[in-house]
């Protein structure tokens, strides 16, 4: 049943573009002036489990670093360490997807 509303959770959070986008990630970057700043969430993190890329296929960072965005691709939901990689990956989903370390 969690997972069922966490993938619910993660749906709805794609509506809000600015839901998963905090203001200072991981890194310690502040990606609140990069494009979109209408952000009054706070830093907002998902577990590995709810995933199923081993690696943030933009940077290849390893989500176990920490998940600050997801996006559904086909049957996948895939976790993306900012909201940026998530758009930069987007863009062109069939030639980031192998980068991704699918489970
Ligand atoms: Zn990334």
């Amino acid at each position: 049943m969690k997972k069922i509303i966490g993938s619910t959770l993660i749906g709805a959070c794609l509506l809000f573009e600015a839901c998963g986008n905090p203001t200072t990630d991981a890194m310690g970057n502040d990606t609140a002036t990069a494009s979109m700043a209408m952000d009054t969430m706070s830093t907002k993190t998902y577990e590995v489990s709810l995933v199923n890329n081993k690696k943030d296929p933009t940077c290849g960072m390893p989500v176990t670093a920490g998940i600050s965005d997801t996006a559904h691709y086909e049957k996948y939901v895939l976790g993306f360490c900012s909201k940026e990689c998530k758009d930069e990956f987007l863009k062109n989903p069939k030639a980031a997807i192998a980068a991704a370390e699918l489970k």
